[in-house]
């Protein structure tokens, strides 16, 4: 039975994560008969969330946080702000979430949350009373044992700041392992900031290792050039690629020579986009789709890879550092043109392996180098990718559901034990 209250189009996210449960079901064996659960996310909260503007106005905004599976531990999960976040898009990154967090075995469920809002046009406090007000609405579901928020599309560690701040105030002792990607002084980890980007290195360097791609010189293009998608082109610069293409909301650039990272980074922070940045062409929105590049990196939002995008990427190999970057039909294009996808549950886990590492501090107020985290967050990566190829190999099947078999069947042993309460 589907469910009454959404509707998912094929190429919608929640459409997307459907058809790769559908997708995965043919190799999970007997554990297919528990799969039904995970297209069926656990528990939604919807909620209202009014605030005072500065000129006295009231504005309501509509607030989610979805967990989508609680069966190996807290719900674990960023939340976005965004004009066009949906309920349906917040079950789809929560359900990702689920998938990814066993993919790479860390001890959480999945969750996701949203607020259906334009950051942008809010003074710095009317955005706290807006996550001060959201986080109290959903402090009836969240806990540093119950679900655990973090980051996401245009939230910051400032935000992280306030949400702890007001979990704690309303339940009258600090809290700090209720949000990771939390400021250092707050009990935030060292490498916190920039693991989702690292862990996008960390993956595509090992990909590129096992097809042979030097990365030396290769060229990229990056769509997203924000905590992600800025973190994993510095990374892949500081071992020789050349990021030719960045494409952001403010605009689209390409230098073939090599855009200057170190001074589009600063550019970026200062002005809010890669418009305006001297020394690169502007190129069309589309025709960032058509450049000669080795690697794409999309590190903004879902479903830009689409099928007729599919049929004109010039790359060897797709990084997935957003989260649901490739609708089905374009991930079917992409794998007949025989373009390699690190699919974003392996890919972009570096956000949440190292918030799992601040976590983990947050309990034993013991807290690591820097270096010890970057040394970790490699280990789990590549040994995770590494479980997910064999997998791939020995079935003959994508990286996508092979990451996804892995996971599910973690799950769903975990359902399967736990057995249904009552
Ligand atoms: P961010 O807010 O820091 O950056 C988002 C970037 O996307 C910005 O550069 C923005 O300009 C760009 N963008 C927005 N709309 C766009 C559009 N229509 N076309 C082109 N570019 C557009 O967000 P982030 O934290 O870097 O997240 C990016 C993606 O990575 C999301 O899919 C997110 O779910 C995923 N992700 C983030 C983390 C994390 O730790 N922050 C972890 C895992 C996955």
């Amino acid at each position: 039975m589907t469910l009454s209250y959404v509707h998912p189009s094929p190429d919608s996210p929640w459409g997307t994560y459907l058809t790769q449960i559908d997708r995965v079901i043919p190799h999970l064996g007997p554990l297919a008969r528990w799969a039904e659960t995970l297209k069926r996310p656990k528990r939604v909260l919807i909620v209202d969330v009014p605030i005072e503007m500065d000129d006295g106005r009231i504005a309501h905004h509509e607030g989610y946080r979805v967990q989508h599976s609680l069966t190996r531990g807290p719900g674990k999960g960023g939340v976005r702000y965004h004009p066009e976040v949906t309920l349906e898009e917040v079950m789809a990154l929560a359900a990702w979430m689920s998938v990814k967090n066993a993919a790479v075995n860390l001890p959480f469920g999945g969750a996701k949350g949203g607020i259906r809002v334009d950051p942008q046009q809010l003074s710095r406090k009317e955005l706290e009373r807006l996550t001060r007000r959201y986080t109290s609405e959903i402090g009836i579901v969240i806990g540093p044992q119950q679900d655990i928020l973090a980051p996401d599309v245009n939230t910051n560690p400032q935000v992280m700041a306030w949400m702890m701040d007001t979990y704690s105030m309303n339940t009258g002792a600090t809290a700090t392992g209720v949000v990771t990607g939390k400021p250092i002084h707050l009990g935030g980890s060292m490498g916190r900031i920039k693991a989702t980007g690292r862990g996008v290195f960390v993956t595509g360097r090992e990909a590129a290792r096992r097809i042979g791609l030097d990365l030396q010189g290769a060229r990229l293009a990056v769509q997203g050039f924000g905590n992600v998608g800025s973190a994993a082109a510095e990374l892949f610069g500081q071992a020789g690629s050349l990021v030719i293409a960045v494409q952001d909301h403010s605009g689209s650039i390409f230098n073939g020579a090599g855009l200057d990272l170190s001074r589009l980074v600063p550019h970026v922070q200062a002005s809010g986009g890669v418009a305006g940045f001297s020394s690169a062409e502007v190129i069309d929105a589309e025709a960032f789709w058509d450049v000669d590049c080795n690697v794409m990196i999309p590190a903004a939002l879902e479903n830009q890879i689409t099928a007729a995008r599919a049929q004109r990427l010039q790359a060897r190999l797709v990084l997935e550092g957003a989260n649901g970057p490739t609708g089905s039909a374009a991930d079917d294009i992409l794998a007949e043109r025989g373009v390699l996808v690190v699919p974003d549950v392996i890919c972009n886990a570096g956000g949440v392996t190292v918030s799992y590492f601040e976590w983990v501090q947050d309990f034993s107020s013991f807290f690591w180098t820097e270096e010890e985290i970057n040394v970790k967050l490699d280990q789990i990566l590549v040994g995770a990718l590494g479980k997910i190829w064999d997998q791939a190999d020995r079935h003959h099947i994508s990286l996508r559901t092979a990451a996804f078999a892995v996971a599910c069947e973690r799950i769903l042993t975990a359902r399967q034990e736990r057995g249904l309460y009552p």
